[in-house]
């Protein structure tokens, strides 16, 4: 049995053309098809690449940091009654996961003989990550960001212009991630042989859910390899927050044929589950559609639109969702569920607190969702994909939160 869902999950997914099950595919403009069928040739034939391969490792091993503990949180488990376990992604170069697919994506492009990567940012960390890879490889990068976004994500703005990128203003609309979405799109029309439009998650078309999966699974083989080294088992649940998907289809992926080890991806529920533009609960909330090139859940408005959506983690706000995990949600091998924004800044205080450890809000999302767990699961063991470092949050929380949570700051 198992080896019908191994090849049904893992090994036989996305088809050649991009689904997985009904979702995903590539739904682009025809002056585009040419130049995606070329990206996915060139990344189906690196991926095979022993050169490439052992580069990229020792990308991962010497600039990165990897492999990234994994970390049993005694004093957290004490207090919960399940053991909870951290991957921790939060330590790598630039302080999160996307490091793992952006030095992918950029090597990719340098060995495709382009000259440039583009993207667009919300809150800046794609940029950053993405900056990064592109000052590493030597390429060119163009970064497309909402004036409103620029003038919030003050430091990662000036992150990026150190790093040697453009940051290109998106001046229309709201001045936020649609538009900085529509402006990199725009240009990257204008010369899609020249530039690689380096997504951000496992959204997009073929065969960026594919390709971001595959570089974001090292953060999964390592996981499960140090949990049978250090536990002699493996973890009775891992926890992954949702935003498009990448950390945890990253951590899922190595898990997805163990059938005794329950997943569980977390989505923001935002101020309130019940009321539209006031969360980013896709899976929870939403209906599957066609939005940003590709088929999944996605969270509609009257007129079928991607609505407006909230959450206190920028990085979790985004209306559809990586399509694997569409698919993975159907077929019930991965659980979906929300935790809102009161539930996850205590959790960043609880981690903080009791090991020492600052989270990112997107990740506290994940820790507040396996201290729930630990409830109706005592005794089971837990592993987190703790995804990001907390550094980048901490300002706004303590403005926000501080007086709740008893930090005073003397001025
Ligand atoms: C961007 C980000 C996320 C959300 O992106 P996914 O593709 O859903 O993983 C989660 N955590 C951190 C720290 C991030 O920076």
């Amino acid at each position: 049995m198992s080896d019908t869902i191994t090849n049904t999950f893992l090994h036989d997914l996305p088809s050649a053309d991009g689904y997985f099950g009904e979702y995903g595919g590539s739904f682009i403009p025809d002056q585009l098809k040419a130049v995606m069928d070329e990206i996915t040739q060139a990344y189906l034939d690196i991926r095979e690449d022993p050169e490439f391969r052992r580069e990229l490792a020792e990308l991962y091993s010497h600039y990165v940091g990897r492999p990234s503990p994994v970390f049993h949180a005694r004093n957290l488990s004490r207090k919960c009654g399940a053991e909870i376990f951290l991957k921790r992604e939060d330590l790598n170069h630039t302080g999160a996961h996307k490091i793992n697919h952006c030095l992918g994506e950029a090597l990719l492009a340098k060995k495709m003989g382009k000259k440039k990567l583009i993207a667009e940012t919300g809150a800046g960390q794609h940029g950053v990550a993405l900056a990064t890879a592109a000052a590493l490889v030597g390429l060119e990068c163009d970064i497309y960001m909402g004036e409103v976004d620029i003038r919030k994500e003050h430091p990662n703005v000036v992150r990026m212009a150190i790093l040697g990128a453009r940051v290109i203003p998106a001046t229309h609309g709201r001045k936020t991630l649609k538009e900085a979405v529509d402006a990199a799109f725009e240009a990257y029309l204008e010369d899609p042989i020249n530039q690689l439009y380096a997504i951000g998650s496992v959204v997009g078309p073929h065969p960026f859910p594919m390709m971001v999966r595959d570089f974001q699974s090292i953060v999964g083989n390592e996981a499960r390899a140090q949990m049978l080294t250090q536990t002699g088992q493996l973890p009775d649940n891992v926890v992954a927050c949702v935003g498009g998907g990448s950390n945890a289809v990253g951590i899922f992926s190595a898990f997805l044929e163990d059938q005794d080890v329950k997943l569980w991806g977390v989505e923001p529920a935002g101020r309130d589950l019940e009321t539209d533009g006031e969360h980013a609960a896709t899976m929870t909330k939403g209906e599957p559609g066609i939005m940003h090139g590709f088929k999944s859940y996605m969270l509609k408005d009257a007129e079928g639109e991607p609505q407006e959506v909230y959450s206190v983690a920028s990085g979790l706000d985004y209306p559809s969702v990586g399509p694997q995990h569409s698919f993975l949600k159907d077929s019930g091998r991965v659980t979906y569920d929300t935790i809102n924004d009161q539930e996850a800044i205590e959790a960043f205080f609880e981690l903080s607190r009791s090991e020492g450890i600052i989270p990112a809000i997107e990740s506290s999302h994940a820790v507040a969702y396996a201290l729930k767990l630990a409830k109706t699961h005592p005794g089971e063991s837990i592993l987190v994909n703790l995804s990001g470092r907390g550094d980048k949050d901490i300002d706004f929380v303590v403005e926000h939160y501080g007086d709740a949570f008893g930090v005073h700051l003397a001025n």
